[in-house]
């Protein structure tokens, strides 16, 4: 008889690490199968966030930023730094000690919930029956369980004309573990991943070259923000070159010749190394056996309802192997949902108010409708802005660039949409989301007193200027 358990959780990133704790809090015998391995050979929950995704993508924006404040803005505030330099295998020793240790709390976490961790890989048969290959065995067995959960996540995009070596050509994985500063390195796509991993190279002094293949820069960004966003960071020395598609490379003489069109001439670039960062795909390979009654979608992510139900009864999928923004948040939260929702309680996500944040500096942060999407749907919209060069805690930190911007309903006053570019826009942001949760109108933002001097009273004034009611910005002519 297979043994049996109420919860089987396929996958231990931020999605399915986050379900099965739940499961465990909520009584349910749990268990969470994750195949990862460390570069000792060691298992490693987390999944792709905790390993090779937003915390060492995190450490490494982080120690950049301080090297380029050191050499850089230190003179501003009258900081004399008569040598700054980087010592690269001591960053990313600290980026490795944060992995190590987050990786190992959840471990802890798993420990004091009672999950039980199965070291191996998992695959969905019929009848939510699974079956387990643990590491170094020959031979599988089958569990089963009343509840399945599907998360195992995402894996880089692979393009044949840039294939990845992970050593001159790499992907995301590999771009976090380069251990001398390029003198010249090129990214293919000018997406977040290829704007921070590009930010971090470019700030310890490598020549960075974003080719994005798409005539628009950030498209799924406010057009203003990403105008303004495109000019900051073109100022930091990114070039970032837009409908530049690129065709092919090779390595030559350990360099790297990319050739790439933008629509009208064929040019070659070469770097001493290529990071490729095209997007993410759902890793669905090997995971659900063909009886299993799983379905995928037409783009090749396993099928959901709202609230994380396929196809097969009692099984659900979560996280990067569904629909909506591939983020951590988002996995998790939906983890969360679906451990409350097979305990029989209601629980669902607002899709509308995911949060989404490029970590550059500045950063760029969002919630809710742009003003593009609204002009598609032909809805009426009021909008205001405020920069943050006219915020005195943004000038006394000398990060005075970028802006808010507040897109309310013209009828309700509710708020639709909320987009920074500026020194913490991610925290200013997730201001906009818990007040957009609890359907806030403009109105209420206006009459909320902000403490002063803080950042967030860009988002106090920009909510004022939507109704032309700005304090520290002119009025508009037409008021
Ligand atoms: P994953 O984290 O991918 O975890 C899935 C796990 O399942 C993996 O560990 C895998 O080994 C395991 N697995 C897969 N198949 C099997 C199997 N058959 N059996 C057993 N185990 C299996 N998101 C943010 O929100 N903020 C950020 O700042 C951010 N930065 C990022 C930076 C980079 C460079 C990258 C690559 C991603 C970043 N992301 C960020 C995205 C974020 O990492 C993902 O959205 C998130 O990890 C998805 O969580 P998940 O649980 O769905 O899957
Ligand atoms: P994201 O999906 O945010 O990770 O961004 C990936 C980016 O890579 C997208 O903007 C794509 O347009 C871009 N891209 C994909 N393939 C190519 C290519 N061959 N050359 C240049 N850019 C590409």
């Amino acid at each position: 008889m297979d043994q049996k358990f109420d919860v089987i959780v396929i996958g231990g990133g931020p999605g399915g690490y986050a379900c099965a704790i739940k499961a465990a809090q909520l009584g349910f015998k749990t268990v969470c199968i994750e195949s990862r391995v460390d570069a000792k050979g060691k298992g490693a929950l987390g999944g792709t966030c905790l390993n090779v995704g937003c915390i060492p993508s995190k450490a490494l924006l982080d120690s950049s930023q301080k090297f380029v404040e050191a050499k850089h803005d230190a003179s501003v505030h009258g900081i004399r730094i008569d040598k700054v330099d980087i010592d690269i295998p001591i960053m990313m020793g600290r980026k490795d000690k944060i992995v190590n240790q987050l990786v190992g709390g959840i471990e802890s976490l798993f420990k004091a919930n009672g999950v039980t961790w199965l070291k191996g890989q998992g695959q969905l048969l019929a009848n939510r029956h699974v079956e387990f290959t643990e590491h170094g065995a020959t031979e599988s067995q089958k569990i089963s369980a009343d509840h399945v959960v599907l998360a195992a996540g995402s894996l880089p995009i692979k393009i044949p004309v840039a294939e990845v070596d992970q050593d001159r050509i790499v992907d995301s994985t590999g771009a976090l573990n380069i251990q001398e500063i390029p003198k010249k390195l090129a990214v293919i796509g000018a997406g977040i991943i290829g704007l921070e991993l590009g930010s971090v190279w470019n700030r310890l002094g490598a020549e960075v070259i974003l080719l994005e293949a798409q005539p628009t820069f950030l498209s799924i960004v406010d057009q203003q923000v990403r105008k303004e966003a495109l000019k900051i960071f073109t100022k930091q020395g990114l070039d970032i070159r837009l409908g530049a598609r690129v065709m092919g490379s090779k390595i030559q003489d350990n360099q790297v010749h990319i050739q790439y069109s933008d629509g009208q001439q064929d040019h070659t670039l070469i770097v001493d190394r290529l990071i490729v960062a095209v997007g993410r795909a759902p890793n669905t390979k090997g995971l659900v056996a063909s009886d299993s009654g799983v379905t995928l979608d037409q783009r090749g992510y396993i099928h959901v309802d709202a609230h994380c139900l396929t196809s097969a009864p009692g099984v659900y999928a979560i996280g990067d192997l569904v629909r909506g923004p591939a983020l951590a948040h988002k996995a998790t939260e939906e983890g969360v949902m679906v451990a409350e929702r097979i305990a029989g309680h209601y629980a669902s996500l607002n899709y509308d108010l995911i949060p989404s944040v490029i970590y550059t500096h500045p950063e760029v942060a969002w919630v809710g409708s742009t003003e593009d999407e609204l002009k598609a749907n032909g809805d009426e919209f009021k909008m205001g802005t405020f920069p943050f060069a006219a915020n005195g805690r943004a000038l006394a930190a000398n990060e005075a660039s970028g802006f808010v911007k507040v897109i309310s309903d013209t009828k309700t006053d509710r708020i639709l949409g909320v987009h920074v570019v500026g020194p913490q826009a991610s925290e200013i942001v997730m201001q906009a989301v818990i007040a957009m949760e609890f359907s806030a109108s403009t109105e209420d933002l206006q009459l909320i007193c902000f403490g002063h001097p803080g950042l967030s009273e860009a988002l106090h004034e920009a909510a004022l200027a939507v109704d032309n009611k700005a304090i520290h910005a002119a009025p508009k002519k037409s008021r």
